[in-house]
């Protein structure tokens, strides 16, 4: 894949690629515009011709033209690729027919199925039943063609014999999750679902093997589910009003091929300019939350279809917008999910504003009662530390110890979670002051909490958390390290060099290829570039790291290129404070270490330690001296 990157770069220039979304002008060697991805009066954006990539000084985004199309249509890297490699005219190598023709084919089925679906709803069965529940429900006809709801008929092998009738075979239909396969072949199984009427014109061939097979979605109200672009993935259907209740409410698309649920965040495609323009995203529950919000002019809204919010799912909202909405739900279950939710968003990065709902209701209940109220609860919506601070404050008496104890558990497990430590000692302050305790006392709780709560989190998260707090100092130190040995080949060469006499122990994909590749890259940016061509967000990552040392806005917004006038000089600062901070890391692990030591009684651990601990600290300051 990386010779197709190479190849397309060669055939495309940035300025044309870039132009035909921007309006550009030319400023020096350089290109400007004002920048798509924020909103700004004047330009901040800007275009290297010469290095082929962009940078904003506004949102500090950039990348080259595989990045730019990406963020600007919503892309996945492997779709971005197939959009330039057609514009370049490149015919990409991995490129399967095979498969590429299997996966068409299964859209092409989801796509017919929903027609189906829609036609059953419209003309068929559902004419009278469904539609008016729907209709009941509050939605007008056109909100039901918009996110294009269908209707299941009752019966075994609808959507099936629909389907083979137009040529597909039972194996791709079964592959989109619309069927269900019956465990082993059993012909007695088939007298339990007669075949229909319809069965005689079909090719006697299918007949056996038909009879295996049976529709997944019966008598039930369809939901397409899309992905960012439109596409029909999969369905989340529901039981229609009067049908067998004694099944599940909702039943989705199993995973295959093209739906994975995790990923899925229900009405993106609807909601994804709603979603940048309004800089933040709705998160409600279901599927009817989303279009009765939507009915009434709420669009940047999105819900996750049966699961909790993953982190893929965050990951996905997070190239749209940093802020997000989520709705309360008031029963204990509901707020367990919700609480693990909004600290997941918030271990991630996302501001979390919480809205609130009457007891009871539902977002499709208030958009259809009173959409004016809905309106005003998203506006007034808290942010996540405030609203749980007020709730805890509610729920229990503050005069008592046993009040204040459960305030500070209940509190503090969010504190523990936010990334920010001046919003983390904002909390700590408010919490002391309301409840008369010192701020002291709160830091050791938290210290306690946070490691107790953490383990709760999902590990994935988890993981995240234990490496960034501690190395947050080591972790900038490094990218401004980098950023000087991206853009000087001699710091490079020297910083390599040092840099494998240290035990700095970084966990850094960039930076390790950086050393792995300098000498073949012979210390050169472009070429650097070019050889991790396929690790875009690495890519990405460099060439941000990589505008941001080497330009900068002058006061006429004019974008300059930055002259150290010595590199090395700030090499070596930059240098020794990493240095100063892996010793005070080494010191924190040794004192942990000699705590457990203390506690077990070993005394030979305990001398070495000591040892250990007055040399490091000897060194780091002769590191201080040297200032
Ligand atoms: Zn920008």
């Amino acid at each position: 894949m990386g010779n197709d990157i190479e190849e397309i770069k060669a055939k495309l220039n940035i300025v044309d690629v870039l132009g035909e979304y921007i309006k550009l002008d030319k400023a020096g060697a350089n290109w400007r515009a004002l920048c798509p991805f924020h909103n700004e009066k004047s330009p901040s954006f800007m275009v290297s011709e010469e290095k082929q990539f962009w940078h904003c000084f506004g949102c500090q985004k950039s990348g080259d033209i595989f990045g730019f199309v990406m963020e600007m249509e919503g892309l996945e890297f492997r779709e971005a690729l197939k959009v330039l490699a057609e514009k370049a005219g490149v015919k990409l190598q991995n490129y399967s027919p095979q498969k590429e023709e299997e996966k068409n084919r299964a859209l092409e089925i989801l796509e017919l199925a929903v027609k189906f679906y829609e036609v059953q709803l419209w003309k068929g069965e559902g004419k009278e039943k469904i539609l008016n529940y729907l209709r009941e429900r509050g939605l007008k006809d056109e909100t039901i063609k918009e996110f294009r709801l269908g209707y299941a008929p009752k019966g075994w092998r609808n959507i099936l014999e629909f389907l083979i009738k137009r040529g597909y075979k039972i194996e791709e239909i079964n592959k989109t999750g619309l069927l269900v396969q019956k465990s082993g072949p059993s012909p007695v199984a088939s007298t339990r679902h007669p075949l229909s009427k319809g069965e005689e014109e079909i090719n006697p061939n299918y007949k056996l093997q038909i009879t295996n097979y049976y529709d997944r979605f019966r008598d039930r109200i369809i939901f397409p589910i899309a992905d960012f672009s439109g596409r029909v993935l999969g369905y989340s259907a529901r039981v229609a009003p009067g049908g067998d209740e004694s099944q599940a409410k909702y039943v989705n698309t199993p995973e295959t091929e093209s739906y994975h649920k995790s990923r899925v965040l229900y009405g993106l495609d609807k909601a994804k300019a709603e979603i940048k323009k309004q800089g933040s995203v709705l998160l409600v529950e279901g599927n009817m939350d989303v279009i009765a919000s939507h009915q009434v002019g709420i669009k940047n809204v999105v819900a996750v279809s049966g699961t909790a919010l993953t982190e893929d799912q965050i990951n996905i909202i997070k190239r749209y917008t940093k802020n997000i909405q989520m709705f309360f739900d008031m029963d204990s279950a509901g707020e367990n999910a919700t609480k693990k939710s909004v600290k997941l968003c918030l271990a991630n990065g996302l501001a979390v504003k919480i809205v609130s709902l009457l007891q009871g209701k539902d977002a499709a209940d208030m958009a259809k009662e009173n959409p004016k109220e809905l309106e005003k609860n998203v506006v007034e919506a808290l942010p996540a530390m405030e609203y749980f601070f007020q709730k805890t404050f509610k729920k229990f008496d503050k005069n008592n110890l046993e009040g204040k104890k459960k305030i500070t558990e209940e509190l503090l497990e969010t504190v523990a979670i936010l990334e920010n430590e001046v919003e983390k000692n904002y909390w700590i302050k408010k919490i002391g002051e309301d409840l008369d305790i010192s701020e002291k006392a709160l830091t050791d709780e938290l210290k306690k909490i946070s490691l107790k709560d953490k383990s709760k989190l999902i590990s994935n998260t988890l993981d995240n958390l234990k490496t960034q707090e501690p190395i947050a100092k080591k972790e900038m130190l490094l990218q401004e390290l980098m950023g000087l040995m991206l853009v000087y080949p001699t710091i490079w060469k020297e910083a390599s060099k040092r840099i494998r006499e240290e035990n700095f122990n970084f966990k850094n994909e960039l930076f390790d290829l950086m050393l792995e590749n300098g000498e073949k890259t012979n210390f050169d940016f472009a070429s650097f570039i070019n050889e991790i061509g396929d690790k875009i967000e690495i890519n990405q990552k460099a060439q941000n790291i990589f505008s941001q040392k080497k330009y900068r806005l002058d006061l006429n917004n004019n974008v300059e290129e930055i002259n150290l006038p010595d590199p090395m000089d700030e090499f070596e600062n930059y240098f020794r404070e990493i240095k100063k901070e892996s010793k005070k890391e080494e010191l924190d692990r040794i004192s942990n270490d000699l705590k457990i030591a203390e506690k077990s009684g070993d005394k030979e651990a305990k001398i070495f330690l000591c040892q250990e601990s007055g040399r490091i600290t000897k060194e780091l300051h002769e590191l201080e001296e040297k200032k």
